[in-house]
């Protein structure tokens, strides 16, 4: 590719000097890297293609953001500290404009979180990018999707169905008032990574997920992985004021299978529920006590009147029905 080289030293160079565990950076053949004494590794890669993951159009410096921010989320989802990540980048042509703008988005959320690009891979082709996340978990310290019990609490932190309404206000599916407009593009393009909250569910948590396709998917893989089921109770679940702007047009679905979201949901042994609120006061994000573990296989989801409710579409599968 014409310039890789040249657009890569310029553009990514600087952010394998974010810290130094890097023995190498980027410019050898591999990284050197030291790892600390007496930590696990954690591992996890993500790929963002363009007309699946995000739209055609979205600005360079979001499609950055995002690609490190779904990937950070998974090591928050382990309840590990970030500290490396590997970048492959499929780029239609060598473009100074996109690669800058897109470095940008990239390596400001880089900085926030003190994660160094360390190396990578440049190829021509439609537009995908994929990064491949290094963090540590002190020993036998990650948080798992199993290892939820019955009585345990199941939290979730965050606002739910916030990147679906942005990603309809996108669309202009939806019209919601100027004041919120903003905000929920914001949730949809720049999703924020649940890192802080989740080094405090270290050693409290008894299991964790993201929320990548909806809280009734991912809920579910966390039962499934621990052989337990869950009773979830729909007023309990946090939607933002934005959401209840235009509640009566979107319903429930969205809140349970919108996709996007990256809050992270959790249980937690009832002993621990004092200990959780008392550190986790601090956290902006807010969070809220949704439902609870049962013996009993499945999900059940308890709407108005202790009703059972329904959900149309379970939550976003890109092989589904292919
Ligand atoms: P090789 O041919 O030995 O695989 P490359 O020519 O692909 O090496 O890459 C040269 C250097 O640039 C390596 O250190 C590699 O990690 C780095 N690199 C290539 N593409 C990227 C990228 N998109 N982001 C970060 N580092 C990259
Ligand atoms: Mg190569």
């Amino acid at each position: 590719m014409t310039g890789e080289f040249d657009l890569i030293r310029r553009y990514f160079w600087d952010a394998s000097s974010l810290r130094d565990d890097v023995v190498t950076g980027i410019g050898d053949d591999c990284a050197v890297l030291a790892p600390p004494l007496g930590m696990e590794l954690v591992v996890s890669t993500d790929t963002l293609v363009e007309g699946v993951h995000f739209p055609e159009g979205t600005h360079p410096s979001d499609v950055g953001y995002k690609a490190l921010a779904v990937n950070l989320s998974d090591l928050a989802a382990m309840g590990a500290d970030p500290a490396w990540f590997l970048l492959n980048l499929t780029l239609p042509r060598a473009d100074a404009e996109w690669l800058s703008g897109f470095s940008k988005g990239l390596l400001q959320l880089a900085r926030d979180y003190h994660i160094a690009l360390v190396g990578g891979d440049t190829t021509r082709g439609p537009l995908s990018v994929t990064i491949t996340v290094h963090g540590f978990v002190p020993q036998g310290g990650a948080i798992r999707r199993r290892g939820a019990r019955p009585g345990d609490v199941v939290y979730v932190t965050g606002f739910l169905g916030q990147a679906i309404l942005g990603l309809k206000c996108w669309r202009r599916e939806i019209d919601l008032p100027e004041e919120f407009l903003p905000g929920a593009l914001d949730r949809f393009l720049r999703p924020a990574p649940r890192l802080d909250e989740a080094r405090v569910l270290r050693g409290l948590a008894s299991a964790a997920i993201d929320l990548s396709d909806g809280l009734a998917a991912d809920l579910g893989h966390l039962l499934e992985a621990s052989e337990v089921g869950a009773r979830v109770w729909l007023e309990r679940l946090p939607v933002s004021p934005a959401y209840d702007s235009v509640f009566g047009s979107m319903g429930w679905d969205p809140v349970l299978a919108g996709g996007d979201d990256y809050e992270l949901c959790f249980t937690l042994p009832p002993e621990q529920r004092r200990a959780f609120h008392g550190r986790f006061v601090d956290f902006s994000c807010g969070f809220a006590e949704i439902g609870e573990i049962e013996a009993e296989p499945g999900l059940r989801l308890i709407g108005a009147g202790g009703s059972p409710y329904a959900l149309a579409c379970p939550g976003y599968d890109h092989f589904a029905g292919s």
